[in-house]
């Protein structure tokens, strides 16, 4: 990926949704050794389950790992049985926080503006949130792609983000743990439409948000995709389990 000295590092995050038990976190140490024997052009970032999160956090400490949480609550604290809130991800040593993942908008009802309110909370306990959009296959065959998600922008994204360091991800849902990657045109209209969104909410600090893309990147396609336009990251799931294969997309960025 070329840079400019405005253009931030991409950022490579690994979201291992609802997978890993006490044994995966050699699996981050080995991210953490792998990055201190080479340290990476990008940020690189783990998102395990809540319940690995803080043992997590000191097993990478002091390494070029980040961690973060895959969701959070909008509220602070509460009658929310079940539901962590950004200052407890924050707590057990989370740096940033997934917000609207389509696995929780579409497994949990989330709704952009309750996206929103996750990404205001998540500043509020100062970490750097990932805000998720992206379409169904339905609305890709329309032709409706684009349209739908410069509105998920739009309403997921509280303006409070001004002057504050945010990213965008872009996961078409039928690209998410299917093997289908989306092509490059389509990554690269899709993060065009997304980056004049985001000058048209937030100006010149919308030129340098990162925009990453997510959906199937494995070791083999992430130098492609990486080195588009407008892409300032990848967020890896299947792929981001295995040290080796989390590594070698870190290497490609
Ligand atoms: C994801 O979890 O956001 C994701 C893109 O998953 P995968 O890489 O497995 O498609």
């Amino acid at each position: 990926m070329t840079l400019s000295s405005t253009t931030p590092r991409p950022l490579i995050a690994g979201n291992w949704k609802m997978n890993g038990l006490s044994a995966a976190l050699d699996e981050a140490r080995a991210v953490a050794a792998g990055l201190d024997r080479q340290p990476a052009a990008a940020r690189v970032a783990v998102f395990p389950p809540a319940t690995l999160l803080h043992r997590l956090a000191q097993a990478v400490e002091g390494s070029f790992v980040l961690v973060g949480g895959q969701d959070c609550h909008h509220k602070a604290s509460g009658a929310n049985t079940g539901d962590i809130s950004a200052e407890m991800v924050a707590d057990a040593g989370g740096k940033l926080v997934i917000c609207g993942h389509s696995e929780r908008r579409t497994d949990h009802g989330e709704t952009s503006p309750q996206v929103a309110g996750k990404a205001e909370a998540a500043l509020a306990a100062g970490l750097e949130p990932i805000i998720c959009v992206g379409e169904t296959l339905d609305l890709r065959q329309s032709g409706q792609a684009v349209a739908f998600v410069v509105n998920q922008v739009r309403e997921s994204l509280p303006l409070s983000l001004a002057g504050q360091a945010f990213n965008v991800a872009y996961e078409p849902l039928w690209a998410i743990g299917t093997g289908h990657t989306a092509s490059i045109d389509n990554i690269v209209e899709m993060h065009a439409a997304i980056r004049a969104e985001l000058i048209s909410l937030f100006g010149e600090q919308g030129r340098g948000v990162p925009i990453l893309y997510g959906g199937s990147v494995k070791p083999e396609n992430a130098r492609e995709i990486l080195a588009a336009p407008d892409v300032g990251g990848a967020l890896v799931g299947g792929a981001s389990l295995k040290a080796k294969d989390f590594l070698a997309i870190v290497e490609a960025a």
